[in-house]
């Protein structure tokens, strides 16, 4: 049961050859991360698969629709985690919550959810006063406010502490078992051994090893 498939995806910038042939699937309510050094190609792969940019290559299918003809439809079932210093200054948790749930007609009741996220009492509070854990707790939240099947995550625990990155693991392991699948970036093996189920390598573009992450400790 195949949620997402990348069949040999291609991207060259110029003359730099960002992502050369890569091919993956992700199976249905399973963790699926992408790891590798910076420069691998993380970023350019999920803005592929995304379409926010273009590839010269290859094909994306998300929920057996292809993203070029059924843009619409997709994004009604995916979440996208932005990048948590992209926050807009001066503005409250709840402002941002509901501003981000006006753009969905059918969508969480967020406040009641927000108190799983351990941010229940922060609606008041502005983001630029949270803690470097909270902002990406809050990114993933706003991720998941139109309920999408499948969520998109890049580099969630950059730049956090011990604790908060391993706050930020056990939301996800609760919103898997809740029947989330989630498609993950990361530049740690340790991120990718406590989340995933299934991990991909890939260095200067290319896929180097897949498989689950013990299979990956042994071999490395
Ligand atoms: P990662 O997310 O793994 O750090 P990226 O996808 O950001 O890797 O980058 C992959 C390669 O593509 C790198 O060599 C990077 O310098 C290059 N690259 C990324 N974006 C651009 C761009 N807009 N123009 C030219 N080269 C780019
Ligand atoms: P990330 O790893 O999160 O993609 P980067 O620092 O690699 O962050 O990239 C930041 C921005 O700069 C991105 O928009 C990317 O497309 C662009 N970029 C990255 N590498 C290059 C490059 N070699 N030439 C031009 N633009 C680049």
């Amino acid at each position: 049961n195949i949620i997402l498939s990348v069949n040999g995806l291609t991207k060259n910038y110029k003359n730099i050859c960002a992502i050369k042939n890569l091919t993956l699937s992700v199976e249905r309510g399973k963790i699926f991360g992408l790891l590798g050094p910076n420069g691998a190609g993380k970023s350019t792969t999920i803005e592929c698969i995304l379409r926010t940019k273009k590839y010269n290559k290859g094909s994306v299918e998300i929920l057996g629709m292809n993203m070029e003809e059924s843009k619409k439809e997709i994004c009604k079932e995916i979440g996208v985690q932005f990048q948590a210093d992209f926050f807009p200054d001066r503005i409250k948790v709840g402002e941002m919550c509901e501003m981000m749930a006006s753009l969905y007609k059918e969508t969480v009741n967020w406040k009641s959810l927000l108190g799983k996220f351990g941010l229940g009492d922060k609606i008041k509070q502005d983001i630029s006063k949270l803690s470097g854990g909270e902002r990406q707790k809050l990114s993933v939240f706003i991720a998941l406010i139109n309920q999408p099947k499948l969520v998109f995550l890049d580099e969630l625990t950059t730049g956090l502490d011990p604790r908060a990155r391993r706050e930020v693991w056990r939301l996800l392991k609760n919103l898997q078992k809740e029947g989330l699948t989630i498609f993950l970036t990361s530049h740690y093996m340790d991120e990718v051994e406590a989340l995933c189920d299934e991990v991909l390598i890939i260095n200067n573009g290319q896929s180097v090893i897949v498989g689950t992450p013990d299979g990956i400790v042994e071999k490395s």
